[in-house]
């Protein structure tokens, strides 16, 4: 390690033992105004809480003030206000870019929760509340490190802050408002705190989003259901086409065989997915726990990898003919499936979306006509794990948790994440510190206290590192 270093890393030290003090001395404080925009029922879903909405976005514009912001201000919408604060300390220095949400998820079936869900109490080290995790304490440890390193005269760079009401919903405001204020929110990286970690010993680093795209099958044969005595055996079946037409889709090592259909799909470095597969995982438990006998997925892959760098193909549903009670014999007129494929970065849903169409349409037999209709997609989201923003966070969790993060790939979506990446042309580091356990959108959410405080800690060390360009992890 050069000098450089050495004296950069001990300056770093020295900075998060004055930032922990604050942290230490304030502890109450940060946690009482947590409560109070816990307090806030800011359900996006239902209209009777519109006024929430746009108390929460005061909330939050004052809490950014407060902080130390230079200026910050509730920006309406079409839909709900969006929330924007700023604090310029030096045009020429990098920009962080800190996007949460406000709203949250409703909270039904009410009877199930133990305490008040827009009530926060404090048990077993954890605060109970809805919005605890998601995304109002997640994202209010982006507040409490900033007004941090305001007040203590450690913050490194330029920050922006955009939080959105409409999470929950689908973004659809801010997917518009984004490319209205591109300007307003050019930044060097966006930093996100709206996932989880693996386990809370093991910090890990969300790198990668699934994309989706979506269709709906429809195959005809005959005018109209038929004797399945009477002509069965003479014409097609649309549901048993439909059922060979899916099967071809996927050879015996479940590698999709649609033509073109990989073309764009960029393979994993083989350190990524050395990295990927440090993440804890337990075959016999996670086949116990769906109560399957054996696993089956693309030869070549691990489960993790499966789930995380490789696309999929999935019927959703399926139906035509006779479903009712008891037993009819007919040969359908028609069968219909929906039909569903998990994306990976690189893979473009439009272009997917027509590629598969194509396919089933042009190489349907003879005896059917078969139209694909694309029902509605996202696109997929992909962090290099060499990126200096990359390395800056993984430099932090190192500071913080004395571990280095493991990358994970979600095989779920947040689309807004490829929006940003789209419109704004650049990545998101999604820095998450909620657990599985958390139960965010059911009754009793919850999170961990000192997660928070660590959350803080390590959105802090974030800064530091970044600004000095991620070299030193
Ligand atoms: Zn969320």
């Amino acid at each position: 390690m050069s000098q450089d270093i050495q004296i950069l890393k001990s300056l770093i030290i020295i900075i998060m033992q004055i930032t922990n003090n604050y942290i230490e001395a304030n502890k109450e404080r940060f946690l009482e105004e947590l409560f109070g925009l816990i307090r806030i029922p800011s359900i996006s879903s239902e209209s009777a809480h519109k006024p929430d909405m746009i108390r929460c976005a005061e909330y939050w514009r004052d809490a950014i003030m407060a902080a130390g912001a230079d200026k910050a201000e509730v920006m309406p919408t079409e839909g709900n206000p969006i929330v924007y604060g700023e604090k310029i300390i030096d045009p020429k220095l990098p920009t962080v870019l800190v996007y949460g949400h406000y709203d949250v998820m409703p909270v039904d079936p009410i009877d199930q929760w133990h305490t008040d869900p827009f009530e926060p109490v404090i048990k077993d080290g954890k605060i109970w509340a809805r919005g605890a995790d998601d995304d109002k304490g997640q994202s209010f440890m982006h507040a409490k490190a900033f007004e941090t390193m305001v007040k203590t005269n450690t913050l490194p760079c330029n920050v922006k802050f955009m939080l959105e009401g409409e999470e929950e919903i689908g973004s659809g405001s801010l997917s518009k408002w984004v490319v209205e204020y591109k300007d307003l929110v050019k930044a060097d990286v966006i930093l996100v705190s709206d996932t989880s970690m693996i386990a809370t010993d093991v910090p890990s680093i969300t790198t990668g989003l699934r994309g989706l795209a979506y269709w709906e099958i429809e195959v005809t044969g005959p005018n109209a259901d038929l004797h399945s005595g009477l002509f069965g055996g003479s014409v097609a079946n649309p549901l048993n086409t439909l059922c060979e037409m899916i099967a071809k889709c996927m050879d015996e090592n479940n590698h999709i065989t649609i033509p073109h259909f990989y073309d764009d799909v960029v393979t994993c470095s083989r350190r990524e997915r050395q990295l990927l597969n440090m993440a804890p995982y337990d075959e016999k438990s996670y086949k116990a726990g769906l109560g399957v006998k054996a696993l089956r997925g693309e030869k070549g892959y691990t489960k993790i990898e499966r789930v995380g760098i490789r696309p999929t193909f999935d019927l959703c549903g399926m139906w035509g003919g006779y479903t009712g009670e008891g037993s009819k014999t007919v040969l359908p007129s028609k069968a219909y499936a929906k039909l569903s494929c998990r994306l990976v970065p690189n893979q473009d849903h439009e272009k997917i979306a027509v590629l598969v169409k194509k396919y089933l349409e042009k190489n349907a037999p003879k005896y059917v006509t078969v139209k694909v209709t694309p029902l509605h997609g996202g696109q997929a989201y992909g962090c290099p794990i060499d990126l200096p923003a990359y390395k800056a966070a993984e430099a932090a969790y190192m500071d913080t948790y004395g571990k280095l993060p493991i990358p994970m790939r979600s095989g779920g979506s947040i689309p807004i994440i490829s929006t940003f990446e789209k419109v704004l042309g650049i990545k998101s580091i999604l820095m998450g510190f909620g657990l599985g356990e958390d139960a965010i959108h059911s009754p009793n959410e919850n999170y961990r206290l000192d997660h928070f405080y660590k959350g803080i800690e390590t959105i802090i060390a974030f800064y530091q590192h970044f600004a000095k360009g991620g070299e030193l992890a």
